[in-house]
């Protein structure tokens, strides 16, 4: 009997590890480069990278869509750090700058910063505008995506 495997890209190098779903919690690596799977904050996200770390096999993915002159923005930031920490292996936390990235704004139709947008099986299930707390960050995520 297969046991099910997720893919998970790396933050560092390019390398897309695959690791069993029971694995999530024991603090896997990259494969290729050793580096922590999951660090317990968010990592930056841009174009490139963008495709490699959202599709059907992929783990679900919640992204902050910011902009470093956004005053809500910046003060969610330590709000969104410490939802890391409580979400991740479950869901992975990245950051779209949307004014180095602003392909990725347009793409996905950001109309106000910050937006909160929760990417699971490939796709967008759930997205919210505004500065929220960690609380309201990982009770919302919860409610689409189960603890790992
Ligand atoms: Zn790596």
């Amino acid at each position: 009997m297969g046991e099910s495997m997720l893919l998970a890209p790396c933050t560092r190098c390019s390398a897309v590890n695959r690791i069993a779903r029971t694995r999530l919690r024991d603090a896997p690596v990259c494969g290729r480069c050793r580096h922590a799977l999951f660090e317990g904050h968010p990592f930056a996200l841009g174009a490139d990278g963008f495709d490699r770390h959202v599709g059907a096999d992929r783990l679900p993915l919640l992204v902050d869509f910011w902009a470093p002159w956004c005053g809500p923005c910046l003060q969610m930031a330590p709000q969104f750090e410490a939802a890391a920490r409580l979400l991740e292996p479950a869901v992975r936390l990245a950051k779209v700058d949307t004014e180095a990235e602003p392909a990725l704004g347009s793409r996905f139709g950001i109309r106000s910063i910050p937006t909160l947008v929760l990417f699971a099986g490939g796709q967008e299930i759930a997205r919210q505008a505004g500065a929220v707390g960690s609380a309201q960050i990982v009770q919302w995520v919860r409610l689409h995506v189960p603890p790992a």
